[in-house]
């Protein structure tokens, strides 16, 4: 069964369940984006239905909500180490079918990518609920359609929401959220609606066959135009949904230099010091090389290794680069090489 309700009534129960959960949703705040007159269309905290941006893409994803950008994750002193402790927090994100697709990327790379899970992210993770925002026509840089991740299954999340002029039409997926908040969901306006998709995009992308992918191909000079216009900037990779490297660091406290904490904080692979090794040694300094090295692992390594693929087409590595290189249009050219032999 499925419900409409009043934009009012629906931020009557956004404010109860503030009371549990931190509620993030994408936001416009003005004056804050690249140059001082843009705004910056972002992921933040929000109190009601008029908060969320809707007509404009978030230039960052909710990723940090989980994957924090610095996270402490042991502190130590005298030899004895202790867990960063755990805040209470639980969190409701509403988020566009690609974007709860990234998550399921993340879920990989922290949870099932080989014996242990990180227990850092799982903490955070499980305490998160998604309220799934209907989106059926997507902005001019998305590509989801051509990498399957513009739908989301039933189980993907707790709620999924269509935007109506006058109030929201719902799906609601999760007891906990039933039996808690939205317990008079009998008196409330019952309906049936299918959950709609975008089904075509402006941008299409053709993904290279990968039995074709050889050696020669991580050799194309393609690589090396990146080479000369990347400036290693690493913005394609902070705005990515599911770019999830990170460094980790030791720092000593003033008082006790046998205390400090260790921290995780957020790396990319296209960032200058990204491949350092002791003694100086780094395996990409071609800013094309890293290039090469990102692509692929979005679109053909990670696949190999799990079910889909790594990038879900959000586009926003596209939106964001300084320099107009086009993540889309490398995918392309790369598929077009394959397909002519390397
Ligand atoms: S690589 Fe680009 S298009 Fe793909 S998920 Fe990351 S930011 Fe989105
Ligand atoms: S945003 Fe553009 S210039 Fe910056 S690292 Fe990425 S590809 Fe290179």
């Amino acid at each position: 069964m499925d419900y409409n309700l009043s934009k009012e009534k629906f931020n009557q129960l956004l404010s109860e369940l503030k009371q549990e959960y931190q509620i993030y949703a994408p936001v416009r705040k003005e004056n804050k984006g690249t140059y001082s007159a843009n705004d910056l269309i972002t992921y933040d905290l929000i109190d009601n239905l008029d908060d969320i941006e809707l007509n404009k893409k978030s230039k960052y994803s909710a990723k940090e909500i989980v994957f924090p950008i610095r996270e402490t994750l042991f502190h130590f002193m005298d030899g004895e180490q202790k867990m960063a402790s755990e805040d209470e927090e639980k969190y409701i994100i509403f988020l566009r079918p690609c974007d709860r697709n990234a998550f399921k990327r993340l879920d990989k790379i922290f949870l099932e990518n080989g014996p242990e899970e990180d227990i850092y992210y799982k903490r955070l993770r499980e305490k998160v609920k998604f309220f799934v925002i209907e989106c059926t026509e997507g902005f001019d840089s998305c590509f989801c359609v051509s990498m399957d991740s513009n739908e989301v299954e039933r189980d993907d999340y707790s709620a999924f929401l269509r935007f109506r002029e006058d109030g929201i039409s719902f799906k609601l997926n999760d007891q906990e959220l039933k039996n808690n908040y939205f317990t008079d969901v009998n008196d409330f306006e019952k309906i049936n609606f299918e959950a709609q998709f975008i089904q075509e995009n402006k941008i299409k992308v053709n993904l290279p066959d990968k039995d074709k992918i050889t050696n020669e191909v991580f050799e194309n000079e393609l690589w090396t135009e990146y080479s000369e216009r990347c400036i290693a900037c690493g913005r394609c990779n902070t705005s990515c949904p599911t770019c999830s490297c990170f460094t980790v660091k030791d720092v000593l406290y003033d008082e006790n230099k046998k205390s400090g904490e260790r921290f995780r904080r957020w790396a990319g692979c296209h960032i200058d010091g990204f491949t350092e090794m002791a003694g100086g040694h780094s395996f990409r300094e071609e800013h094309g090389d890293r290039m090469r090295y990102k692509t692929m692992h979005k679109i053909y390594d990670f696949a190999e290794r799990f079910d889909f693929d790594m990038c879900v087409g959000c586009g926003r590595c596209d939106d964001v680069c300084p320099e107009y290189i086009s993540f889309s249009k490398c995918i392309n050219k790369l598929s077009q090489i394959v397909e002519e032999g390397a």
